[in-house]
């Protein structure tokens, strides 16, 4: 039997190949390698589907996150709160600035920021004194956008900032609306296997504010000076030889860029392929498994579609046999992983994390899974008796 794809990338390619050929020959024609015209057009069409001011594009998901730390100048004795029960880049990024992480748990339907867990975890380091409370980063899990209105109520309270880590969820919406209402930096990855993917790595920043955005683009590009930096003095040589600060090398290829300019004009309506193909889930696997839950007002881009099984190893083991391939994200929580079990934890400790790691399991998932191949999947785990 053969096996089914969990992410059928080659699917989208064939549907776009002629226009993605034509725009990798344009910049190997105008030679622009690198922030060539293709990256500003990107950049600017980027913000418009993600209804930001502005956007700014940066080597990968994970430099995302960080641009915006950097920018807002977070280190040293400052706590940054954000889920264990994500991809390790989520909080990765905090050590880098000499900041601290400290993980919240999740809430059991949407696996998303519980608000409740981090408003009291924000008090409990308040209350101990040693953190200055800096930065919340909720993350749009699996595709589906975190509970920003009660988040951002908690975070306006306290003086936080929020940044919402949609690397998995760009092109969420919650009552219409993208994580940048209410987030002050939403950022996403052009890993290939998310749903707006490249062909190799790259990342972007949505920004409402012209001076974080600057602040960015110095960080992106080696600490250079940028307008604000500049204002009242003359430099009189190329002002990129002038070092405000000291940045990093986070551009997003010219290539890549063209390349996301024709996938991003399909997004819009591959959003509405993934909701038929999830609700085909839905349907194929009710009253038989617990399948995925969106927050009310909600959209979910279907990064991935989790269900829960107690027998979890038992049913990937049987799918497997029946062609059926499946992912476990995540099998254990970054709080319980060596180089991050020295840092804070809301109040309780994360005992949803912890349960929700020894149950998930992923199912394929993108816009072309056709009807049969989807059937096939269905059957085998509506078939599993564990
Ligand atoms: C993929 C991912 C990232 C990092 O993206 P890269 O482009 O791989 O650096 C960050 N956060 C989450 C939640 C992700 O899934």
């Amino acid at each position: 039997m053969s096996m089914i794809p969990f992410i059928d990338l080659a699917a989208q390619q064939a549907r776009i190949k002629d226009r993605i050929d034509a725009a990798i020959q344009k910049v190997l024609a105008h030679g622009g390698y690198v922030m060539g015209q293709e990256v500003r057009d990107f950049e600017a069409r980027l913000a418009e589907f993600g209804q930001s001011k502005l956007s700014l594009s940066c080597a990968n998901g994970t430099d995302a996150i960080v641009l915006p730390l950097m920018a807002w100048g977070v280190g040293k004795g400052d706590a940054v709160f954000c889920p264990s029960f994500t991809f390790t880049a989520t909080a990765e990024v905090i050590p880098w600035t000499e900041a601290e992480p400290v993980f919240i748990d999740i809430l059991p339907d949407t696996f998303n920021m519980d608000p409740a867990h981090l408003e009291a975890a924000i008090k409990a380091v308040r209350a101990e004194g040693r953190l200055t409370p800096k930065v919340v980063i909720a993350v749009d899990l699996f595709g589906q956008p975190a509970d920003y209105p009660a988040i951002k109520a908690i975070c306006d309270r306290e003086g936080l900032r929020l940044i919402a880590d949609s690397a998995q969820g760009f092109g969420c919406t919650l009552n219409g609306k993208h994580p940048i209402a209410w987030a002050d930096a939403a950022t996403t990855s052009f890993f290939p296997a998310k749903p707006l993917g490249c062909y190799g790595d790259g990342g972007a920043v949505l920004t409402d504010s012209e001076h974080d955005w600057q602040i960015m683009d110095s960080f992106r590009v080696h600490g250079k000076a940028v307008a604000p930096d500049l204002k009242g003095e003359v430099f009189a040589y190329d002002p990129r030889y002038l070092n405000a600060r000291i940045g990093m090398n986070s551009r997003l290829d010219t290539i890549q860029a063209a390349i996301l300019l024709e996938k991003l004009a399909i997004f819009a309506e591959e959003i509405e392929l993934r909701q038929v193909v999830a609700q085909r889930y839905a349907d194929g696997l009710k009253g038989v498994i617990a399948t995925p839950k969106v927050i009310d007002g909600g959209v979910s881009v279907w990064a991935q579609y989790v269900i829960e099984h107690e027998a979890r190893d038992a049913l990937a083991a049987h799918l497997k046999t029946q062609g059926v391939p499946s992912a476990v994200y995540y099998p254990v929580p970054l709080h319980l992983q060596a180089p991050y079990a020295k840092f804070g934890q809301g109040p309780g400790g994360l005992p949803v994390s912890e349960a929700k790691a020894g149950v998930v399991i992923a199912l394929p998932m993108h816009p072309y899974l056709d009807e049969a191949t989807q059937a096939r999947v269905i059957d085998a785990v509506n078939g599993f008796n564990g």
